[in-house]
Formats: structure tokens, C-alpha cells, sequence
């Protein structure tokens, strides 16, 4: 057809896969197996639906201000969206629109190169050298802007925010910006370097150490002027991203800091115990400080035990791409999850 000529076309992103079955054990999409905090479920008791005819604050002002006094930024410094999908893709928009590639690496999270497809924003990978660790070096080449998740994902591997700070210093000129996604999990947040740098962006998301995938909340921090930036661009796509339920079951989230450490708290606990089981099994990993691990065995191909695994109603990640296609990525569940988990695979693996 000739109309299809004008068409954008994308080749999307693929998400974990959501089974349709009840009572699986799902170890795939990095969810947080314990409920929101008990707030949330109270103030969502309490919603108001009649106030839904209204719509919502299009400035998202209780968050932003709950998120400010948590993180002690000023509410100017903050920007909250849908998921942090939505903050990534709003921030690629904003701040990528250079001539030069922007950089990441070559093993990070997917969607970085289906938005800047999306919107036609020249990319290069820098390969992460054999251990799964960044070479900051690399980064420090003429560019369009720098992304890179810490942890990285799918490798759970943090880099220090020695390394972090390398990268910035070699890229004054451009936007950087660090997806911490699973920084709840062990790591330093790099809002330390804020006051340092004003091309820093640090976005993070509710839907792992906040256990709120289901309502997507993610958000960044910046400098106020890159936070300017952003919102013109928000302003003029879809001025009321944020729904009433999500701004206020949102705040109740951030409230509840005894919740939110207790939770994180334990993921790292059965993760570090998973490790050892793992490591007993027969499998490798990068040391993981995110609520995930990405582990191959020493004998059997991952794709095997992929499938094995989801005969047996076990959901974890695999990917068939280069670099990454003798590996799992497996979600932290709860301990009775990852006893289920290891149990098959003591059996499997015999
Ligand atoms: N960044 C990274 C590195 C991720 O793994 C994910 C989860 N898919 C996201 C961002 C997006 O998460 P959300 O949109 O749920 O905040």
C-alpha cells in the first residue's frame, strides 16, 4: 500500500511474558513478590471515585513534593511518569537530539535502541569487556549523550560511583543519564553526584523496591533546568500522564520507609542465599546487587533448562541474542519461590 510509505515503523520492544495461567511461579519481569506497603492498601480502600470525573493534577505535585523531601532535592528537581519506561522515553525525546550517536552498552536494557529508533536518534554500543564490567574509556568519545543502567540490566552488575563519576567528567557537554531501576537492591545512588554535575539524570521506578509495577510510577532527578526541559516536553505530548490513583497510592509508597527497607531488606537476603545454592548447582553469575541474578551452568545450555523450567510452570528470562544466550535471568521471589525453583533444578540437573 502506498500510505504504509509514510509510516513510522519500529521494530518494538518485546516485555517479559505476563501468563495467562494462575499458580506459576514468576521469576521473569523483576516484579517484587511482596505486596505494596499496607498505606497503599489502606489509602486504596479510601479512593475516591467520584472524584475520577475530574482530571488529575497534571504537575503530579504531591508526589513530586513526597519525592523531593525523601530524596532532599528540591520538588523543581523532580519529574514523575508512567512507569520509568515513561520517564526514559520522554527523557531520550528531550535530551538526545544530536547529530553524534549517543552510547551505551552493548549488553543493557532493550528498549534503549527500539526509542532511539523510535526517534531517529543516531546510536553506538560499547561492549562491556569480558566480565560484564563498563570501560569507562569507552565513553569518552565525542557524543550525543551517555545511558547505562546501574545495576545493569540483565547482568545485575553495579558499577561504582567511582566509574560513574569517570563518565561524567569525560562528558560535560552532553546529557547522561544513569537508569537506576534496581538501585534499591545494594548499590549508591548517583543523586550524590547531582550537586556536581547538571547533566546528570537519575530516574529510578516504584515497580521493583516499591512493588508497584501495577501502577506504573517511575520518576528522575536532575538539575532544575534539565527537569524544565523535560516537562515542556511532557507539556506537549500529554499534559495528565499520572492518574489520581497512581499520585496517591504513590505517595502512600514513598511514606512508609520501614516497609520499603524491610522489603528490599529481604529480597537481598534470598537473593545472597540463591547465590550460594546457584553457585553449588553449577552455575556462574556476575555478583548480582539487583533483585535478580543472570546465572549460565557450567554444562547445560540455558535454553534447555528455560524450558524445562516453564514445563514446569517456573517462569524465567532468556534472550537468543548474541553475548547473552547462554544465560537466565532470574527474578528474586520469595524464599518458598526460590526453594521450588532450586529444588527443580537440584533434580533436573542430577
Ligand atoms: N530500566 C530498566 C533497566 C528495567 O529493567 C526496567 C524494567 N523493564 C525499566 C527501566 C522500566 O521499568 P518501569 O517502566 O516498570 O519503571
Amino acid at each position: 500500500m502506498k500510505w504504509e510509505e509514510n509510516v513510522r515503523k519500529v521494530v518494538p520492544y518485546v516485555a517479559g511474558e505476563q501468563p495467562k495461567k494462575q499458580n506459576v511461579i514468576k521469576l521473569n519481569t523483576n516484579e517484587c513478590p511482596y505486596p505494596p506497603a499496607p498505606g497503599v492498601q489502606r489509602s486504596a480502600d479510601k479512593l475516591n471515585v467520584e472524584a475520577l470525573r475530574l482530571y488529575p493534577d497534571p504537575d503530579v505535585t504531591p508526589l513530586v513534593e513526597e519525592l523531593a523531601a525523601y530524596y532532599h532535592v528540591s520538588p523543581r528537581q523532580v519529574f514523575v511518569g508512567v512507569g520509568s519506561d515513561d520517564v526514559l522515553s520522554m527523557s531520550f525525546l528531550t535530551f538526545f537530539n544530536s547529530d553524534k550517536p549517543i552510547l551505551f552498552p552493548d549488553v543493557t536494557y532493550s528498549f534503549y535502541d527500539v526509542w532511539a529508533d523510535l526517534y531517529r536518534i543516531p546510536y553506538e554500543t560499547r561492549a562491556l569487556r569480558e566480565d560484564w564490567s563498563i570501560e569507562p574509556a569507552d565513553y569518552a568519545q565525542p557524543n550525543g549523550g551517555v545511558i547505562f543502567p546501574n545495576p545493569n540490566a540483565p547482568t545485575g552488575l553495579y558499577e561504582s560511583l567511582e566509574t560513574v563519576e569517570k563518565i561524567l567528567q569525560a562528558n560535560r557537554d552532553v546529557v547522561v543519564i544513569v537508569d537506576e531501576a534496581y538501585i534499591d537492591f545494594g548499590g549508591e545512588s548517583a543523586l550524590s553526584l547531582l550537586p556536581k554535575y547538571d547533566n546528570l539524570l537519575v530516574v529510578q521506578t516504584f515497580s521493583k523496591s516499591r512493588s508497584m509495577a501495577g501502577l506504573r510510577i517511575g520518576f528522575c532527578i536532575g538539575s532544575e533546568k534539565m527537569i524544565g526541559y523535560l516537562n515542556d516536553a511532557k507539556f506537549s505530548v500529554n499534559s495528565y500522564t499520572m492518574n489520581r490513583p497512581s499520585i496517591e497510592l504513590g505517595v502512600e509508597a514513598v511514606r512508609d520507609d520501614v516497609y520499603f527497607k524491610e522489603i528490599t531488606g529481604k529480597i537481598i537476603a534470598t537473593r545472597e542465599r540463591v547465590k550460594k545454592e546457584l553457585a553449588e548447582l553449577g552455575f556462574t553469575f556476575p555478583d548480582s546487587q539487583a533483585n535478580f541474578i543472570f546465572a549460565s551452568h557450567k554444562s547445560v545450555p540455558a535454553k534447555e533448562i528455560f524450558q524445562a523450567l516453564r514445563q514446569a510452570d517456573i517462569y524465567v528470562r532468556y534472550w537468543d541474542k548474541p553475548r547473552i544466550n547462554n544465560s537466565l535471568r532470574i527474578t528474586v521471589g520469595t524464599d518458598r519461590e526460590m526453594d521450588r525453583l532450586v529444588e527443580f533444578l537440584k533434580t533436573y540437573l542430577a
